[in-house]
């Protein structure tokens, strides 16, 4: 199931995944390591994270079946209400709505909803009239139709409601009021973030390290950096991070060029840098472990968007460098 993710965005990924593991079984018996490789690009890696923890969960202790009742299948990592009612619905035939955005949507149209789509606390509200509303003898049927419907028909701007299957039921199609709904409150900005990386050389070897198993883009590996504090140079920024959470010391030879990257609830700057090795053992702070590899090598390694972001200029600098 999909959230926050658009399906022609999944679509190859899907293909590659399912081609590496055909089951759960295979999924199970696969490294991390390389799951997340698979995964690299589509974001939201907890995800990936939890589908190997759940697959290794139902080998071991449900006979490689998942459970079709929602306490048990719920007990899984990763699996909240809106997963749990995709499962049950469309694989075990169980009368659980899903609610997504897109259903939002069309619930707060349909009976002209005053509950704000994005508003944590009025999810009850759209379950109740999702509820109402579910063919229990078809309720896979009419997840994925509501889901779709919102999707292609039913869309945030300028809904095609001539051609909607259900504009004869719909509250606010009979009212002219479509423009109405849903209702929303008004999101916070989105906060930004400055960081240096440095890509560390040590004569033609590169460091990298790897992100803590959990949090965002847990188990990822990628080019050491931090936070650039208000007024600093970026260029300071990146030695002083580089020593306070790896105890190096480098230099910051030149600067190789600026990425950004949106995430769900921040977005960031990066201006990346281009370091040489001085003193001073690695000691790993927050990181989990390193590796001083060659640049040909950082294909082998799952990394951030971010980080790929600049690896086709990083490349052609490494090139360049004298020997
Ligand atoms: Fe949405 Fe229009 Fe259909 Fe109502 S009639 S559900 S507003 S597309």
């Amino acid at each position: 199931m999909l959230q926050q993710t658009q399906v022609k965005t999944v679509l190859p990924f899907y293909a590659r995944f399912m081609g590496a593991y055909p089951d759960i079984k295979s999924l199970a018996q696969s490294d991390l390591q390389d799951v997340l490789k698979q995964w690299e690009g589509l974001g939201y890696y907890a995800r990936a994270r939890n589908l190997h923890r759940t697959a290794c969960l139902v080998v071991a202790d449900h006979d490689g079946i998942l459970p079709s009742d929602r306490p048990r299948l719920q007990k899984l990592p990763g699996i909240g209400d809106y997963i749990a009612a995709a499962v049950l619905s469309i694989a075990f035939n169980q009368p659980y709505p899903v609610v997504d955005g897109n259903v939002k949507r069309v619930l707060a149209r349909l009976f002209e909803m005053d509950a704000n789509v994005n508003q944590s606390t009025a999810i009850k509200q759209f379950k109740t009239a999702a509820h109402e509303l579910i063919d229990a003898r078809r309720p896979g049927d009419f997840n994925q139709a509501m889901m779709e419907l919102g999707a292609l028909v039913c869309t945030p701007a300028n809904p095609d409601c001539d051609t909607c299957p259900v504009s004869f039921a719909c509250l606010a199609f009979e009212h002219r009021t479509v423009a109405l709904y849903p209702q929303k409150i008004k999101a916070k900005p989105t906060p930004k973030v400055h960081l240096a990386i440095g890509v560390v050389f040590r004569d033609d070897r590169v460091l990298i390290t790897k992100r803590p198993p959990d949090g965002l883009l847990g188990g990822l590996w990628e080019f050491p950096g931090g936070e650039v504090k208000r007024k600093e140079r970026p260029a300071t920024a990146c030695a002083r991070a580089l020593k306070q959470a790896l105890n190096l010391k480098v230099t910051v030879d030149a600067f190789l060029t600026q990425v950004t990257h949106a995430y769900t609830h921040f977005k960031i700057k990066a201006d990346v840098f281009i370091c040489a090795y001085q003193e001073g053992p690695l000691k790993l702070g927050q990181a989990v472990d390193y590796r001083w590899i060659g640049i040909e090598e950082i294909e082998q390694y799952p990394f951030p968007k971010a980080n790929h972001k600049f690896f086709d200029v990083l490349r052609a600098a490494a090139a360049n460098r004298p020997a």
